[in-house]
């Protein structure tokens, strides 16, 4: 999608809306395909008084397993994000500016690269998540193994006789 600026970098008060998906479902990432959906975008673009603001929000399907348990997890995943606008080109070396230098904005890279950045890096099916028995790979969010109680390190199990 290639939003066209030139009416709102002109005219205070001006806008632009748009609505449109950027493919996301080939997109690999550690190695599995986390995207189960391609994403649904909002844009906004509008000039407050000179300063020219664009507004995209994301929607989309993502599903990966927990970080602990391995369990898939298949979440809808909204975001908002928002950035400054600029026409021509300017010496500012600041990042939060994007330049539009003939007044035509490619959005479609912008959306994905805002979408990686913004992903969660932990992904747990809950915040105190058990995770998997070490021993026997049990879930043990849904089931209490007996590895803990059977399975003494043998060096603690000749400090136990020697305690008895
Ligand atoms: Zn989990
Ligand atoms: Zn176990």
């Amino acid at each position: 999608m290639v939003l066209n600026l030139k009416d709102v970098f002109l005219n205070d008060g001006a806008k632009v809306n748009a609505e449109f998906q950027v493919e996301l479902k080939p997109i690999t990432l550690d190695g599995i395909y986390p995207f189960d959906s391609d994403a649904e975008v909002r844009a906004e673009a509008k000039n407050k008084l000179g300063f020219v603001s664009l507004v995209l929000d994301v929607s989309f399907v993502y599903c990966r397993p927990c970080d602990r348990c391995f369990k898939e997890l298949r979440r809808e995943l909204e975001f908002s994000f928002e950035h400054r606008l600029v026409a021509g080109l300017s010496d500012s070396e600041d990042d939060d500016y994007i330049e539009v230098p003939d007044f035509e904005l490619e959005l479609d890279d912008l959306v994905v690269s805002d979408i990686l950045l913004d992903l969660p890096g932990k992904y747990l099916c809950s915040e105190d998540c058990k995770g998997l028995c070490p021993h026997c790979g049990c879930n043990l969010n849904d089931a209490e193994c007996d590895c803990r109680k059977g399975n003494i390190d043998p060096r603690l199990e000749i400090l136990k006789q020697l305690i008895d």
